[in-house]
């Protein structure tokens, strides 16, 4: 195991489209829920060094410095890492001060992707974000004063209301914050969502919502802004290395390249999902539970999953095909044992022909990649639902 995550689910104001595991921040909440967390990392076993830590949620930065500071205490002395090891933590501009920022660099926090989503304060208030654009901004200068040099924005676009021309000035503000990485999220209506119930009754939350009728942005609209955003983020230098995420050469996120990759992970916390010895198994989502669980020495883990071969193989196929890059077919028919052209040959077959992947063989090696093409990013659910 080199991959570590750890779920922190509070959040100070749910944001209308969010289906995350996350709730209310809780002073006596968030103190129990550390404590249990300090004991569930305790009883993970520790066969080898971490390569990478991603500290997500909710709102990691939601809890106070002090318990911050506890914490990691307790994950560094529990944890060995490799000596190039990347430990991001998700942060929303909003609960950042210098003295948090410090103590979570100085703890050996050496990423943090700041929760910025837009730069347009009509749709940050559409999606219920807690910051304004200025307190973005400023949080991701108190970041690089506080000596992170590994700083990424997360973006969304295709929100209602949304122009290019407004989507085009967040991508153009982000670039000149120089981050380090860049994620572009399109926005998704999940089922059972405050976002989805607006849709659904056609009506706004408050009458303070700048944006009345909320209507979603047409396919083709979403699609420009998606293409827009790699024409102008590959013209700033940025590699666009998987489907929603870009990066300055060498800031690639290697935590998320491993899922990609289908490599092992472990995660911690409340709803958190592991991946080893070829078994996919997942924590309990009710904090009642986690709690109780975690407290009582029994596991908090609700679901296991064994996979099988087929799975594995089309969960590597459908997961490396995010990568830009694609899969290499012959290490992956060797790591999997199967001719991947013959077992998959039909569906191939009929997306290449749909102009959606592509085969390339490289000149030195002989060795052949698979990946999407351009208009296969556009539609890649439609190319991953033939390998599932
Ligand atoms: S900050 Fe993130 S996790 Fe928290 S409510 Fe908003 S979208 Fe959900």
């Amino acid at each position: 195991m080199h991959s570590l995550y750890i779920h922190i689910p509070f959040c100070l104001k749910r944001c209308i489209y969010c289906d995350f595991v996350s709730t209310i921040y809780d002073d006596s909440k968030a103190s129990a829920y550390v404590e249990a967390l300090k004991h569930e990392i305790s009883g993970i076993t520790k066969k080898s060094s971490l390569a990478t830590l991603f500290i997500g949620g909710g709102t990691p930065t939601a809890i106070s410095t002090e318990l911050l500071s506890g914490f990691f205490k307790h994950v560094f002395d529990h944890f060995k890492f490799n000596d190039n090891y990347e430990a991001s933590i998700e942060a929303n501009p909003c609960t950042l001060n210098p003295e948090k920022l410090l103590t979570i660099h100085d703890a050996g926090i050496n990423r943090i992707s700041m929760g910025v989503q837009s730069f347009n304060s009509n749709e940050l208030s559409f999606l219920s974000r807690i910051h304004s654009s200025h307190e973005a901004e400023h949080a991701i200068h108190m970041a690089k004063e506080a000596g992170f040099n590994n700083v990424g924005i997360d973006l969304i676009y295709g929100i209602p209301g949304q122009s290019l021309e407004s989507w085009k000035k967040t991508l153009e503000k982000t670039v000149s914050l120089k981050p380090e990485h860049i994620s572009t999220y399109e926005l998704t209506v999940e089922t059972g969502t405050e976002l989805d119930g607006l849709l659904n009754a056609k009506q706004c939350p408050s009458k303070e919502r700048p944006l009345s009728t909320p209507v979603l942005l047409s396919d083709e609209m979403i699609v420009e802004m998606y293409e827009y955003a790699i024409y102008y983020l590959t013209s700033q230098g940025f590699i666009h290395y998987e489907i929603s995420n870009f990066a300055r050469p060498g800031y690639e996120c290697r935590h998320n390249l491993n899922y990609w990759d289908r490599g092992e992970y472990i995660g911690a916390g409340l709803g958190a999902h592991s991946f080893l010895h070829g078994k996919r198994f997942h924590n309990t989502d009710s904090l009642d539970r986690y709690l109780t669980s975690v407290q009582n020495n029994a596991t908090a883990v609700e679901n296991s999953e064994d996979i099988t071969c087929d799975s594995a193989l089309s969960e590597a196929i459908f997961l490396g095909l995010r990568k830009i890059g694609g899969i290499n077919i012959e290490s992956l028919s060797r790591r999997y044992n199967v001719n991947i052209l013959s077992s998959y040959g039909s569906e191939i077959k009929e997306l290449s022909e749909a102009g959606l992947i592509e085969l390339t063989t490289s000149n030195c090696s002989y060795e052949t990649d698979l990946k999407l093409t351009s208009k296969g990013l556009v539609l890649s659910n439609e190319v991953f639902l033939k390998f599932i």
